[in-house]
Order: structure tokens, then sequence, then C-alpha cells
């Protein structure tokens, strides 16, 4: 997951002259060439106001060359798999990530804490009862964390609730006992994917009130593609059964209704496996600082997926990426000022529960994090971070950026939004950097079954890497801290200037956050 508002304040950082950071002659263009020129540069010490610059001539070779990170990533895609938190191929997945640190030379330990709940989808059947139709059967799948129907299914009339705004849902009267079926608009861009958050909880909320059996969503993607979409954002199960149609079914499905309105009936079965709580657990690889080791700049990623397909743009890819910044980083021989932790955080998909609760152990420890850098939207290109609502982090990050600059990696923007694993960091007044890929093939393979190891841009991929590694570095090896650490007051202007505050209530967080359970506490 990885959802972006609809409204990005794009603002451009412009960098300063005055930057200390040693520049590489801009005549270099090239990245190997800029490697090639710099490889006998002095290695980074403390004092060295050029430090960057040589950290990211040393990167380079080693993340750009030869490197064991696509055959992690076809291991993790292909062997794997798809690896949805509390199954067995989550534990997989963690052994793959504590093995991954291991061979990089990096002190690699897990840290365990609570899912809620396990979930498994049966096996989803929807079937037209009425009227008889030689095509009966449609494509759905349940919606992930969905109630189970019971043993039978469920037999109902289907309403067609059209957007589900509340002039559709006046004019569809009665909808005790029915089946909803909503539309959508094919998604294509992040705020697409950011609507498609947004809008189903106030939906959901009204058919549960009005005694609506349960819900069919319209696929916002065509040929029939299928994905596993969750509205339930807590691992806690949802409130009404829900199941995701192929797109082209549910639009046959809408016709047959405007075609016999009040006559179209539908069978939905879900024998969905519900289970837990469980023992889950975060990987954590760890390079300790040598001058400020008990300060920490964390560079995460999710480890898990949806099991569609193998989760390689989401988030298989970047997971991959924070192991190899992890090799590439103590491969350089070079060792950081404060301590970087590399995070495979799990339970993202079910609503970041994995970064929550490292964050609530980690509690004691939140004033000395400087930075959290979090990768989670495929493999596009990098043209910068969002910063989580905030511009004081901006100059800093531009100086450490910097040697990259023919790369054009300093467009960042200051918005802020949940949808990854720096949300509860944020809420916490950390500073937080979250990759703003381009969409490329994201959002058309999203959670879908076509997420395959064959979806990643290899080429972008190791150079996002050499970014992501630079940028922990950097944070690291400042003499001052990127960012303060932002005080309530500060943070509850920082969510309405944002809009976090709206998304915090559709998305049911505002009473958390307001009775300090969830966010730095008032
Ligand atoms: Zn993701």
């Amino acid at each position: 997951m990885h959802l972006r508002p609809a409204a990005l304040s794009l603002f451009i950082v412009s960098i300063g002259a005055s930057c200390s950071l040693a520049q590489l002659a801009p005549s270099q263009t090239d990245a190997l060439s800029k490697l090639q020129a710099s490889q006998n540069a002095a290695a980074c010490s403390p004092t060295d106001a050029s430090s960057c610059a040589q950290a990211a001539a040393k990167l380079m070779p080693l993340i750009l060359g030869d490197s064991p990170m696509i055959e992690n990533l076809r291991r993790l895609t292909d062997e794997i798999g798809g690896r949805v938190t509390g199954t067995p191929e989550m534990a997989k997945a963690v052994e793959w990530g504590v093995t991954g640190f291991r061979a990089a030379g990096v002190d690699v330990h897990t840290e365990k804490y609570t899912l809620p709940v396990t979930w498994k989808e049966g096996a989803t059947r929807l079937t037209i009862t009425s009227p008889p139709a030689s095509n009966s059967q449609l494509r759905a799948v349940s919606e992930g964390w969905g109630p189970s129907t019971p043993r039978d299914g469920i037999e109902a009339l289907v309403i067609d609730i059209g957007t589900g705004s509340d002039p559709d849902f006046a004019r569809a009267g009665n909808l005790k006992g029915a089946i909803l079926l909503v539309h959508s608009e094919i998604g294509s861009t992040w705020a697409d994917l950011f609507n498609e958050y947004m809008r189903p909880p106030g939906i959901i909320a009204r058919a549960a009130q009005e005694g609506a059996a349960a819900i069919l969503w319209t696929g916002a993607r065509e040929r029939l593609l299928l994905y596993r979409h969750t509205n339930s954002l807590a691992g806690q199960i949802d409130k009404i059964p829900q199941a995701l149609l192929a797109r082209e079914d549910a639009l046959k499905l809408a016709r047959m209704v405007a075609a016999d309105p009040g006559k179209v009936r539908v069978r939905l079965s879900m024998p969905n496996e519900i289970g837990g709580p469980i023992a889950q657990e975060n990987v954590v690889g760890e390079i300790h600082g040598y001058e400020k080791p008990d300060e920490v700049v964390v560079l995460g990623a999710h480890l898990d997926s949806w099991e569609l397909g193998s989760g390689a743009l989401d988030n298989g890819c970047n997971a991959a990426l924070v192991i190899e910044a992890a090799r590439a980083v103590k491969a350089t021989g070079l060792l950081p000022k404060r301590t970087i932790r590399f995070i495979l955080f799990t339970g993202e998909e079910q609503g970041t529960i994995g970064s929550f609760a490292y964050v609530k152990s980690h509690t004691a420890e939140l004033d000395k994090i400087r930075g959290v850098v979090i990768f989670d939207s495929g493999s596009g290109r990098f043209p910068g971070y969002s910063l989580g609502g905030r511009r004081d982090t901006e100059a800093g990050l531009a100086q450490i950026l910097k040697p990259l600059g023919t790369w054009n990696v300093n467009q960042h923007t200051a918005d802020a939004s949940f949808g990854t694993d720096n949300f509860d960091f944020l809420l916490e007044g950390v500073p937080t950097f979250v990759a703003n890929n381009e969409i490329a093939n994201y959002l058309a393979n999203y959670h879908a079954a076509s997420d395959t190891f064959d979806k990643v841009d290899q080429r972008e991929l190791k150079i996002n890497t050499v970014i992501a590694a630079l940028t922990a570095w950097g944070i690291a090896e400042r003499a001052e801290p990127i960012g303060k650490r932002l005080t309530r007051a500060e943070l509850d202007t920082l969510v309405k200037e944002t809009g976090l505050d709206q998304q915090m209530r559709l998305l049911g967080y505002w009473e958390q956050w307001q009775s300090g359970t969830r966010g730095r506490k008032p």
C-alpha cells in the first residue's frame, strides 16, 4: 500500500549555493563516470564536509554493479511468493530478511508484536441466481480482512447504489438484506488510488447502518484484473462482507439490474478463514553509529504483501532495496556517526500494524530517532520525497542528495498522508521521508495477480537504492539533526494544514489521535 492525497502541494527545492558539501564537477553528468572519477577519493571522516559526496562515490559502484539484490528479490517473489501477515509465507519472508542482512554482514534481530486477527480467503463464489443466465458465474475476490458469509452464502437482491453518494443512497430506498453494487472509475493516478481508500468507509458505515447484507465493489482496473483491497485498516475484521468484482463482470451485473430493476438476485459465498491473534515480527538490521550510537536513522519498507500475486512492486522490490542499502553501506567500510536501522515492517497491508507496534515499543527512544525514510511505491523513477507536512527538513535533505544532482532527485513535496509505515512516526513528530516514485506500472498491477518479479524495473530499483542508502547515510552523518521532533501543538497545526485530520476522521483514527492512544500525547 502507499496512499497519497489528491492535492499534492508540490514545491521544488532550490539547492543553495552555500551548501557545504563538495560538488562533483558539472561536466560529469553520467553516474558511472562520476563514481569512477571519485573512486580514489579519501574515505569519509567525521570532520569531512564532503562526507556525502564521498559516501555516494563508494555506494554507487557497490549498488549499480554486480550485487545480490535482484537474486534476493527473485527468491522472495518467485520462491516465497505472496506473504500475508500471519501466514507461513510471512514467516518464510521474515527468515529471508534475516538471512539477507546476515549475508550482508549486518547485525540483525526480529521484534515481535501481536497481530489481532489472522485471515485467509476461502473459495469465494458469486453467482447470479435470478433471472436465469447462461453465464451466471461472476469473477470476484473477498475484501482483505472481510468477514465470512454464512455456510450457504448470502442469497439476496442486488441494488445498484451508484457511486455511494448521499443522493444515491436516498434514491435507493430500503436496503435491508440487499447486496449493494458500487460503481468506480478506472484508476490510473496516485489520486485515484487515494480515493479508492477514502471513499469506502462512509459507504460501508451507511450500508451496515441500513442493514445491507454485503457490498460488491466494481474493480477499478480493466481486463478482468482482480486485486485484494482492504477497507479494514486496524487489523480487525470488517463490518459486513465485501467482494471486489472484475470490472467487466460488475458492469454486466449493473446492466442486468438496470434492465430488470428489483429482480436481479445473486448468491455470494465467501468462506474466509479467520483466526488469531498471533505473534508476528518486524526484521531489524543495524549498523551502529560511532559517535552518537543512541541516535537513530530508520530506512524501512514493508516486507508483507497480498497474495494474489507475489508482491514484487508492492513491496518486495523495496524490501530488497533496504537489505541492499544495508549491504552497500556496510561494504563501504565507512561508519556512520549515528546508528542506521534497516527495518522490514510487516502487517503494513492491514493498516501499518507492524510499524505502529514498533513505534509503541520504542516510545522512550523517539526523541532520538532523527529521521524515518520509507520506500513503498514500486520501482518507478524517484523525483524526491514526501516530507510529511513539514518543510524544515528540506534544506538538509537537498544537501544530502546534492552529490546526485544530475539525477534530478530533489523535487520534494510537503504533503502528509496515511498509507505507509511512516504514519505513526509522523504522528509522534519524528521527521519522515516517503519516496515519491513516479507511478510507472504500480497502479496497473496494484495488489493483483500480475504484481510479479517481471514488473520490477531493475535499473530504476538500483538507482533508487543508491538514493535510499545515501539519504539514510546523510541523515546519520549530519552534524545537526535534520529536523526537530515536533511538539503536540505543532503536530495539531500540521494535521490541520495538510488535511491529515480529514483523512484520520474518514479512516477511523481520529479518536485515537485525540485521546493520545496514537501519536504524540496531548
Ligand atoms: Zn505497499
